[in-house]
């Protein structure tokens, strides 16, 4: 039996997440498929940056940084967000950005494995990582002597030897949608002894995550994808307490001293998570953050993370039936796992090579760049041009705190007509800009 939009529109009167949608303002007429990237602007944050602004910043000025408790927001955040990581108290810290907590991670895991066992010199990650990590564990490695190897997700478990010192992988990828298993893949990592560092930046707020119960090292996160924070907004970090200790982390500023305000010129880390902070911290980025943390909190009442994942993968299963059933004959592929255990929270389609404009590329980005003159925002991510195994993908990312199962029905109908009446050919659709 072939669904309907009625069916959709039934399930959304039933979906007992619906009302949070209220809590986002987005503009009218757009299905936004694009959370995974930029997540949408709860409604609370104008007002709450704006009270920074003109009550704590104004009025109160420096004494803000006790009054209003700004000192403590990076672990005071951490704290809220921390039961949904699986991680302890005082063990997260929202700050800098994920890039820059990455090195902080990664320098660490390679000092203590280093101190561990010198012997070991590589450091493992996958090809299809997402830049930034590669980049980040690029300099890593020359600072440290290490050879960076690059595995497809099939090689990972065969790499871990006693040669490795530090695994690196994002949970969910962000080209495919793929998620590991993260409890396997660390006791595989630590029965050799190599230390594992997760990247959250798809998996925070989108699906259960479980740093202790998977006996993780490291782990950081984003703070402006599914977690609603704003363009920029500060990132997480965590250490497991039985490595947060174990050294410093390479950026010694002095909010991660153990008494930054007693303007010693020694440095001597914080005890805990503190010492992964740095320099001064953006307290209105981290307001603005808090409201995206609040809603979370604010769905804890509905079932928490499990009833966002129920929804998440009725969204996406759906996704995926429709675009079966009603775009054949287009040349899209899945390259999101149907399995669920394997699934993060996004949709991405594969188009084959050669039937772009004139049968150069795929096409991909036109129909994308079409889809968002719809209404309907997703977004490109480029391929290798069919010289490896990464074809050009069109993402879509689904959170179940705003979008609903009647958005996935008219995502797919516009896709369908996109697709159906070859109107991506336009050379409008086809000007690339500098983020895609
Ligand atoms: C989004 C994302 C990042 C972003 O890092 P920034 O430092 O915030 O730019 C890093 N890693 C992964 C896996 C991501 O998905």
């Amino acid at each position: 039996m072939t669904l309907t939009l009625q069916d959709c529109r039934d399930r959304d009167a039933q979906d007992l997440l619906r009302p949070l949608r209220d809590l986002f303002s987005l503009p009218a007429g757009q299905i936004y498929l694009d959370g995974n990237s930029l997540g949408a602007a709860p409604k609370a944050t104008a007002a709450r940056v704006a009270s920074v602004v003109q009550n704590e910043w104004s009025q109160d000025l420096i004494a803000s940084w006790n009054k209003a408790g700004w000192v403590d927001l990076p672990l005071r955040l951490g704290n809220q967000f921390a039961p949904w990581l699986g991680a302890g108290q005082d063990e997260v810290v929202f700050t800098d950005t994920t890039s820059i907590n990455l090195f902080k991670v990664l320098t660490a895991a390679a000092r203590i494995a280093a101190e561990d066992g010198p012997a070991r010199k590589k450091l493992l990650t996958e090809r299809s990582n997402f830049p930034t990590d590669l980049y980040i564990a690029q300099s890593v490695c020359q600072q440290h002597g290490l050879e960076l190897v690059l595995l497809e997700p099939e090689e990972i478990l065969p790499a871990l030897d006693d040669d490795a010192a530090v695994l690196l992988l994002t949970h969910v990828n962000y080209r495919t949608g793929a998620m590991h298993d993260m409890e396997q893949i660390t006791a595989a990592a630590h029965a050799h002894r190599i230390l594992c560092v997760w990247d959250l930046c798809h998996s925070a707020g989108a699906v259960p995550v479980d740093l202790r119960g998977a006996n993780a090292d490291f782990a950081v996160g984003c703070g402006y994808k599914y977690l609603n924070g704003g363009p920029g907004a500060p990132a997480f970090v965590w250490a497991h307490p039985r490595v947060v200790n174990r050294c410093w982390q390479p950026l010694t500023g002095w909010f991660g001293h153990a008494a930054p305000f007693q303007f010693t010129p020694g440095y001597a880390p914080a005890e805990g998570i503190r010492r992964y902070l740095c320099g001064t911290q953006p307290i209105i980025s981290l307001s603005a953050l808090q409201c995206g943390l609040d809603v979370f909190s604010a769905t804890e009442a509905l079932g928490g993370m499990q009833a966002l994942r129920a929804k998440s993968l009725a969204l996406t299963d759906l996704f995926i039936r429709l675009v079966e059933e009603r775009c054949q004959g287009h040349g899209l592929g899945l390259a999101t796992p149907l399995h669920h255990a394997q699934r993060g929270s996004q949709v991405c389609l594969t188009r084959d090579e050669g039937l772009g404009l004139d049968g150069q590329g795929s096409g991909a980005y036109a129909i994308i760049q079409a889809l968002i003159a719809r209404g309907v925002v997703g977004d490109f991510r480029q391929g290798d041009g069919g010289l490896g195994r990464h074809k050009d993908i069109l993402r879509f990312g689904f959170t179940p705190l705003y979008v609903g199962f009647e958005d996935v029905w008219n995502a797919v109908e516009q896709l369908r007509q996109v697709l159906a009446s070859g109107e991506w050919r336009e050379p409008r659709f086809h000007q690339r800009q500098a983020v895609t």
